[in-house]
């Protein structure tokens, strides 16, 4: 019985790219939307948009609400103990942006900062940079062949200079989890702050962050089938209190005169200015969508299919997976094919899969790679796209090789 997803007509998105002929399996770089994150989108806009936290009105009022209303679903989604433990951001991206500003002077010259090979640059770049401002040395943990941070070179490498550790839960090339738990750990032990990078982990299953213990967890709307132009910052109660303010301007402020101001605490010192609104109040109907649905079955789905795509990659010569993926995605290289024409001839087909760097330049000159290809799967797509995607890749290799 080829594996169907009883969820895809919920997504009018996966269903116009199929009916112009495209299949999506993207969706590790963006998901598709359900209907009903589309109408609360519409709904936001036709019922009477209205700014949030200053309008004493109907419209400000009900904005507000549902506003608010989306903080309290990602705390419960997230486990968090309250929802003021939440901040909105305008993606994961301004998120860790904002912890590099944020925590700037928790730094002296010569601390160090852990991160892994496998980050994506938006849990690299924004501390390379804070090393380059304050003179701190970024350590970087290596992997083990799997594609897994390794613990016995990490317990080498954590050690009393470290002051901050920011590592993936879920790598976007790589497709593994990684063993947070025993790195939060050794980072503890040295008394230094941690960042997990939820942003490809936060949308497979759910994490409790009481359980997880990090300080900071950081994901994006769009991945987890909500709009883009939204992001997630969730901080342990006492590490919220280590952030300085970083934007500054209306709605962040508590009191200010020409010379000086006081700023309001978290979340909403940390939401300068007039938010995603529409986007935050759309991310809680995608959340009221994912919450209603079998979680036990939709991991069953996407493993069934997962190993399936996995098979398929394996029966083909020359095809080498990077990594060892366990969840959702598989990046992989043909031997003596380069990436970007087999990309360019699968997009001939309506195949659209991801080519290129995966936005972790430093892993690829690691592994050694000018750059792969990567499927990743959604809980829409099902054994048809599979289908699709291995025909199309016999007959772009076939014209390659
Ligand atoms: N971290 C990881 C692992 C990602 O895959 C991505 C996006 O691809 C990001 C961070 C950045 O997320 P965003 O582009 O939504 O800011």
């Amino acid at each position: 019985m080829p594996i169907h997803s009883p969820w895809r007509a919920d997504f009018p998105g996966i269903l116009a790219l199929e009916a112009e002929g495209q299949i999506y399996l993207d969706n590790a770089a963006t998901a598709q939307k359900p209907q009903i994150m589309l109408d609360a989108l519409l709904g936001y806009y036709a019922s009477g948009a209205a700014n949030v936290h200053r309008a004493q009105h109907l419209p400000g009022e009900r904005a507000t609400r549902a506003f608010e209303a989306t903080r309290v679903k990602v705390a419960q989604w997230l486990n968090a103990e309250t929802s003021e433990q939440i901040v909105l951001t305008r993606g994961a991206t301004e998120a860790f942006n904002l912890l590099a500003y944020g925590l700037e002077d928790r730094f002296q010259p010569g601390d160090e900062v852990a991160i892994s090979a496998l980050e994506h640059h938006a849990n690299l770049l924004p501390w390379q940079q804070l090393a380059l401002r304050r003179g701190l040395e970024l350590v970087v943990l290596p992997l083990d062949a799997a594609g897994t941070i390794d613990l016995q070179q990490a317990a080498q490498l954590i050690g009393p200079r470290t002051k901050l550790l920011a590592v993936s839960q879920l790598s976007n090339v790589l497709g593994r989890w990684q063993p947070l738990e025993q790195l939060l750990r050794l980072a503890a032990a040295q008394g230094a702050i941690t960042v997990v990078d939820g942003a490809q982990g936060v949308v497979h299953g759910r994490h409790d962050m009481q359980a997880l213990a990090c300080d900071f967890y950081i994901c994006s709307s769009h991945k987890l089938y909500g709009p883009d132009g939204v992001g997630v910052l969730y901080s342990r109660a006492e590490a919220l209190r280590q952030l300085r303010h970083w934007q500054f301007g209306g709605e962040m402020v508590a009191q200010a005169d020409y010379r000086s101001a006081q700023f309001r605490p978290a979340p909403l010192g940390f939401e300068a200015g007039t938010p995603p609104v529409s986007g935050v109040i759309a991310l809680g109907a995608s959340l009221d969508y994912l919450g209603s649905l079998d979680g036990a079955a939709v991991t069953e789905h996407e493993a069934a299919l997962h190993a399936k795509l996995l098979a398929g990659l394996a029966a083909r010569d020359g095809v080498r997976l990077v990594g060892t993926p366990e969840v959702a995605l598989a990046s992989f290289v043909v031997d003596g094919v380069h990436n970007a024409d087999l990309a360019h001839l699968l997009t001939e087909q309506g195949i659209a899969v991801r080519a290129g760097h995966h936005c972790a330049m430093p892993l690829m000159q690691r592994l050694g790679l000018a750059g792969a290809i990567r499927v990743s799967l959604g809980l829409y797509n099902d054994e048809s796209d599979l289908q699709r995607l291995f025909a199309g890749l016999d007959k772009a290799l076939e014209l390659l090789r």
